[in-house]
């Protein structure tokens, strides 16, 4: 078993905005050489989420009034009060939708299905550079 960490960049446009990174992840398999195993991709950030979804302008559109459904931006948090800050919801949000998302691999292929991406989606109120993590364990 080998284990390949690829890191890279990717500057958002602020809340809701996302970024398609399954072809970030298929290259780095690929430059991996690894066949079987696993694929962890990870954003190093609280405001942010990784998920699996469908990439289409629809549920692009969709994206913001889910946010504001799943914690109002206008709600009062502890958060914003304590630290000076306007992101509380972004934080939470965070939190549910969570920083990762894995995908198997199989004879060097993601396992992903049609209509499946890997999606960096930005929560936090304002343009910011995301770090992302792929970490590939296999043979
Ligand atoms: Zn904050």
């Amino acid at each position: 078993m080998a284990v390949h960490t690829h890191q890279f960049a990717v500057e958002t446009r602020g809340e809701c905005d996302m970024h398609d990174l399954t072809h970030e992840v298929g290259e780095a398999l690929r430059a991996s050489g690894l066949r079987n195993g696993l694929a962890t991709v990870f954003v190093r950030h609280t405001t942010a989420a990784i998920i699996v979804g469908e990439y289409e302008p629809g549920l692009i559109h969709d994206m913001p009034a889910q946010i504001e459904r799943m914690a109002p931006a206008s709600a009062t948090y502890r958060h914003n009060a304590l630290n000076h800050d306007d992101n509380a919801h972004s934080h939470l949000v965070g939190s549910i939708m969570g920083p990762s998302e894995t995908t198997p691999f199989v004879d060097g292929s993601l396992m992903l299905g049609t209509w499946q991406q890997i999606i960096l989606l930005e929560l936090d109120t304002h343009p910011r550079r995301r770090e992302i993590v792929v970490q590939l364990i296999g043979e």
